[in-house]
């Protein structure tokens, strides 16, 4: 019986001529540039084409273009920033990083995603921003978010590290935010063999703001003067280069995804009074970077599955103000039920774009035979 991991090691196989020839390309051109050079700036122009973004800066990662974002914003010590309470650390860490403090919104219980009311319940005369995250199969609710956030006159990070090419109502993922930052770690939608990330803006003073913070605060013409208090964010010509050859295949590979979700969207839907909850159908707004179900019995079924040969993956089983590295923004008494439950049920199974029919039927009938 073939193991079906949950990382699968052979995610580029099909490219590896491809980012051979990339290093090659790079290592042997007479400009010797390997970061921030013209196959940097071609990529950017690319992203820019796909989502119709007015600029695009590409830097070191995501967790660099949230960082980026907040710094282009100028939110700092005294400012307040809503962040899921259920998401991955950089949500928080580039807030505090900034001086900033980030404020813990609770999450949708089936979604999983940040909680609009709970985002304007939190509003202060501090707030500064809200960053709503997209998760696992689901955008966030980015209506609601922007007309909060118009409401209050705060900023929009939209952290769609995971979900390029992802739409709502017709607008790319990373266009609904003031900033949106999209991430190329190995296992996000548009994942890469190293590390970068974008931000996309339609503000032309942000975008200036961002070009200059991922590079030491300079403006790109006058070296070793700086105007701000950068850092480094930059992106890599070997990954530029990649990442154009990848491009035109990226909308195949999410389509491949949407495919096997519909599937076991489906399959799962018997399942339902057994206490499994999969994600709601459809397309709009809907993103396959994972798909996670969520179940009370979930050692168990992870157990079931790992002996049958599948693997799978708890994101999170923290949610982010009960980590320590995040006590000291956690208000006393505060609580996320809705957080805590994600954390505790939410069980991500394989829906990587190479798997065969044969493979992800196998999958859908050993979650259903566990329930039988
Ligand atoms: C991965 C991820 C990030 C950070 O991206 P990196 O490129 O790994 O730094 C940010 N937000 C979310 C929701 C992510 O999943």
């Amino acid at each position: 019986m073939r193991t079906l991991p949950f990382f699968p090691p052979d995610l580029f196989e099909a490219d590896r001529d491809a980012l051979l020839k990339a290093m090659f390309d790079v290592g042997t051109d007479p400009e010797q540039r390997f970061i921030l050079g013209r196959r940097t700036a071609e990529f950017e122009q690319e992203i820019k084409k796909a989502t119709g973004a007015h600029d695009v800066v590409a830097c070191g990662s995501g967790t660099g273009g949230l960082e980026l974002a907040v710094g282009a914003l100028d939110i700092g010590p005294g400012d307040e920033v809503i962040v899921p309470a259920f998401c991955c650390q950089p949500v928080a860490s580039s807030v505090i990083n900034a001086g900033a403090t980030p404020v813990f919104a609770d999450v949708d219980p089936w979604t999983m995603v940040i909680d609009p009311d709970s985002v304007e319940s939190l509003i202060t005369e501090r707030t500064r921003a809200v960053l709503p995250a997209h998760l696992f199969n689901i955008m966030a609710d980015m209506p609601r978010i922007n007309e909060i956030a118009r409401r209050h006159d705060i900023a929009v990070i939209e952290d769609a590290a995971v979900v390029q090419g992802a739409e709502l109502d017709g607008v790319p993922a990373g266009r609904w935010g003031t900033l949106g930052v999209f991430s190329f770690f190995q296992v996000k939608a548009f994942g890469t063999a190293g590390e970068g990330g974008v931000v996309l803006t339609d503000d032309p003073e942000l975008a200036r703001a961002v070009r200059m913070l991922r590079n030491h605060g300079q403006d790109g013409v006058n070296r070793f003067l700086h105007h701000r208090v950068g850092r480094n964010s930059r992106f890599d010509e070997v990954i530029a280069a990649f990442q154009m050859h990848r491009l035109p295949t990226l909308a195949d590979r999410l389509e491949r995804r949407a495919t096997i979700a519909d599937y076991y969207t489906e399959r799962f839907a018997p399942l339902a009074e057994r206490g499994v909850k999969a994600p709601p159908a459809g397309r709009n707004g809907r993103c396959f970077y994972v798909y996670s179900i969520q179940v009370s019995r979930r050692e168990d079924l992870r157990a079931y599955l790992t002996e049958h040969g599948i693997g799978s993956h708890v994101y999170y089983p923290t949610p982010l103000p009960l980590q320590p590295a995040f006590n000291a923004w956690a208000p006393e008494g505060a609580d996320w039920p809705n957080a805590r439950w994600a954390s505790r049920s939410n069980l991500a199974i394989p829906i990587w774009p190479h798997l065969t029919d044969a493979d992800v039927e196998r999958i859908a009938d050993t979650i259903c035979d566990f329930f039988a």
